[in-house]
């Protein structure tokens, strides 16, 4: 209530009168990691941190936009050429290019909006400004013709064209479509997806950011795909989504360890993520945590993507009675998630918080999340 406040007042003051408020919130993985390129399953849901903006069209062609947290404002016309220089503008002039690329509805509008959704945590942030601004726009202009999924394409579209991210399409497909209580199995090779119930009674989520993130001089992703490739290519199928862990030990003696384990990784989490959609279906959130734990010591320990930081947390996590606890993201850094039953969450917060600091001389950043809504219109410009 409070954003949409702040937001209300300052468009208010800056153009006078109202818009319809809009929102879309960024997002956490639950399971599910280094499977998108493998074409496999990712399981992300929405979270309770979003983007809002306040938009009104103004019968011109000039799109007239302030952000509040960073405190600037542009404006900029839909030809290409008129690109603004604010790499968060980018992302809302993207938004417009690739709506227009596709043959749809942009005009000019008034905008302002604001955010919780931290800014690189890993939670996407840009996901939750993009679709934001896809959402409303598709509303405002387009009388909501454009498929929920298209938005979150037009999304990724604007990352790959206008922000130089070459990204997959979780992120926006997690914040447009995110419903509250639900996660989302996203099928990476069809494009299928499938809501779960995630509504633990007495658990609840909390991300741990350990605000390091390793730059490794080669390029750790790269090096994981290609393992992954020539794995896919020695079994003759397209991706290790068709692979299952005979396939592979029936090949061991002919690959190298580094590419054996790469993909005994890959093979397993695909599994795992089944696994937990089945755990949730029966209320079982012991499993769920179960897994999560597998992960994390599969991209320790097998894909090699995890830091002493990130290794310690989820010895914390262990220590405290965590019911599950892995790295979030592609590794080297960033957030843990926890799976904490609430009457040992204070504790746990407390002693990450202590342990950390100790040990490494920061204290690492707390986020709880709850699953919820993704873009959404908040109210009409009549409000
Ligand atoms: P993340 O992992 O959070 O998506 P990115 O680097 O991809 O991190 O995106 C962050 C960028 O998105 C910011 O640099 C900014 O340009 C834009 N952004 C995100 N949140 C906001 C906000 N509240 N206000 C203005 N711009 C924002
Ligand atoms: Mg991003």
């Amino acid at each position: 209530m409070e954003l949409q406040k702040k937001i209300d007042s300052t468009f208010e003051s800056r153009f006078g009168g109202h818009g319809a408020v809009y929102a879309s919130a960024g997002r956490i993985n639950l399971i599910g990691e280094h499977t998108d390129y493998n074409g496999g399953f990712v399981f992300p849901g929405a979270i309770d941190k979003v983007i809002m903006a306040e938009i009104r069209p103004n019968d011109t062609d000039t799109v007239r936009v302030f952000s509040i947290d960073i405190d600037e404002y542009t404006e900029f016309g839909l030809n290409e050429a008129d690109a603004p220089k604010q790499s968060w503008a980018r992302y809302i002039f993207g938004v417009c290019r690739e709506i227009l690329k596709r043959g749809g509805n942009v005009h000019g509008f008034d905008a302002v909006f604001a955010g919780n959704v931290p800014l690189g945590a890993g939670l996407s942030s840009s996901a939750a400004l993009e679709s934001c601004f896809a959402f409303a726009i598709n509303d405002l202009f387009n009388n909501n013709q454009i498929d929920k999924f298209e938005l979150a394409r037009i999304g990724q579209s604007t990352e790959h064209n206008y922000c130089g991210v070459n990204c997959g399409i979780m992120d926006q497909f997690a914040s447009v479509m995110g419903k509250a209580g639900h996660l989302m199995r996203l099928d990476c090779r069809s494009m299928e997806f499938e809501y779960f119930p995630f509504c633990p009674e007495n658990h609840s989520l909390v991300l741990i950011d350990s605000r390091v993130k390793h730059e490794l001089a080669d390029s750790p992703y790269n090096k994981r795909r290609a393992s992954c490739e020539r794995v896919a290519k020695r079994l003759g199928i397209e991706t290790l989504r068709d692979a299952d862990m005979d396939m592979l030990n029936a090949i061991k003696t002919d690959i190298t360890a580094e590419d054996y384990f790469r993909a005994k990784f890959v093979i397993e989490e695909k599994e795992r993520v089944l696994t937990v959609c089945d755990a949730l279906v029966n209320g079982d959130y012991e499993t769920v945590g179960r897994c999560m734990y597998e992960t994390h010591a599969g991209l320790s320990k097998d894909y090699e993507v995890s830091c002493e930081e990130l290794d310690y947390l989820n010895d914390v996590a262990r220590e405290c009675g965590v019911t599950g606890s892995r790295i979030m993201g592609g590794g080297f850094g960033g957030c843990t998630i926890n799976l904490v039953e609430n009457d040992k969450m204070d504790k746990f917060v407390e002693e990450a918080k202590k342990r950390f600091n100790e040990k490494y001389g920061h204290e690492p950043k707390v986020y709880p999340v709850v699953i919820s809504d993704g873009a959404h219109k908040v109210c009409e410009a009549t409000h």
